[in-house]
C-alpha cells in the first residue's frame, strides 16, 4: 500500500503506451508522443500491480469491504434463507450504502445510488460469484484497452445497468414476471457483463473473433441462467452488457490504438465519481435507515 505512494522522480521507465525507455520527467513520450509517459511518476509502481494498475484489486477489496460493512452496521438483520441467501444484509442497510432500483432511483430520489449499487452484494454467495468472475476477466479487459478504459467501461456499464433496473422497476410493472425491473438492485453483476461486452467489441473492432466469440457466449449463458435463478437483475445484466458494449464502439475507447493521459483522468474522475456516490448514498440514507430499524 505504501509502495503505492512512492513517486519515481529520476531515472527511466518503461513508456506505458509504446514500451519504449523515457525519462521519467519527459512531459511526452519521444517515441510514440504519449503525454505524461510516467503517469506523474507512478508508472513503475502502477504497473507492478498488474496491467489493470490495481483497479480489479481496489474492485474486489472495496466490494469485501462493503459487504461487511452492510452486515455489521445491522447483524439483526441478516438474513439466511437457503444456500442462494447466505448471510444475505437487510434490506435497510442496503439502502443506506447505496441499492439502486425503481424505490431509491424514483420514490427517495436517490438517483447517484445507480452507481454505488455495483459495489454492494446481496449475500456470501452473490458476492463470491461476481468476484471470481472480475477477478477472472477485468485483468483480460486491462490488458486489451488499458487500466483507464477499464475503469470507464466498468463504471458506465454498472450506470446502465442499474439505471436500465430501475427503469423497469418503475415503468415495466405491468409486464409478465420475467421482464420486471427491480425495486431494490445491488451487485457488481451489471459490470461484469459491460466487460463481456467490451470483449465482443473487442473481437469485431480487431477481428479476433476467437475472444469475441468466446466472451459472447460467457454472456448468453450467464444471461439465461438468470431467468432460471430466482431474483437476478436480468435488466441489470442487459443493461451493463448494452453499456460496456456501446462504449467500447466508440473510437476513443479503440483497444488497437494506445491508452492516453486522458484516459487516466476520466478514470479518476470515476473512481472519484463512485467514491462520493457511497459516501452520498450514506450521509443521506442515514435518517431514513435510523427510522426504518426503531420500527
Ligand atoms: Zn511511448
Amino acid at each position: 500500500m505504501f509502495k503505492l505512494l512512492k513517486r519515481q522522480t529520476s531515472g527511466s521507465i518503461v513508456c506505458p503506451a509504446c514500451s519504449q525507455l523515457v525519462k521519467v520527467e519527459e512531459p511526452v513520450c519521444p517515441h510514440c508522443g504519449r503525454q505524461n509517459p510516467s503517469i506523474w511518476g507512478f508508472a513503475r509502481v502502477l504497473r507492478t500491480r498488474g496491467y489493470d494498475y490495481g483497479f480489479i484489486s481496489l474492485v474486489i477489496w472495496g466490494c469485501i469491504g462493503l459487504y461487511l460493512a452492510t452486515l455489521l452496521v445491522d447483524v439483526g438483520g441478516i438474513r439466511n434463507s437457503g444456500a442462494l441467501n447466505l448471510l444475505s444484509p437487510s434490506g435497510r442497510s442496503l439502502l443506506l450504502f447505496g441499492a439502486t432500483g425503481a424505490i431509491p432511483v424514483f420514490e427517495l430520489d436517490r438517483w447517484w445510488s445507480v452507481l454505488s449499487s455495483g459495489w454492494l452484494h446481496g449475500g456470501l454467495l452473490h458476492i463470491a460469484f461476481n468476484l471470481a468472475w472480475i477477478n477472472d476477466v477485468g485483468p483480460f479487459v486491462a490488458k486489451l484497452y488499458g487500466a483507464g478504459r477499464l475503469v470507464l467501461i466498468y463504471t458506465v456499464a454498472c450506470i446502465i445497468g442499474s439505471l436500465l433496473t430501475s427503469i423497469a422497476g418503475e415503468y415495466f410493472n405491468e409486464l409478465p414476471d420475467i421482464l420486471h425491473g427491480a425495486s431494490l438492485s445491488i451487485g457488481a453483476s451489471g459490470g461484469i457483463f459491460g466487460l463481456f461486452g467490451a470483449l465482443v467489441a473487442y473481437g469485431q473492432i480487431t477481428g479476433d473473433s476467437a475472444v469475441g466469440q468466446k466472451y459472447w457466449k460467457y454472456a448468453v449463458i450467464l444471461f439465461l441462467i438468470g431467468f432460471i435463478m430466482p431474483a437476478v437483475d436480468n435488466w441489470g445484466h442487459f443493461g451493463g452488457f448494452l453499456g460496456g458494449y456501446a462504449i467500447s464502439r466508440i473510437p476513443w475507447l479503440n483497444p488497437s490504438t494506445p491508452e492516453g493521459h486522458n484516459h487516466l483522468l476520466v478514470a479518476i474522475a470515476c473512481l472519484i465519481l463512485t467514491l462520493l456516490s457511497i459516501v452520498v448514498s450514506v450521509g443521506h440514507g442515514l435518517p431514513l435507515f435510523m427510522a426504518l430499524s426503531n420500527r
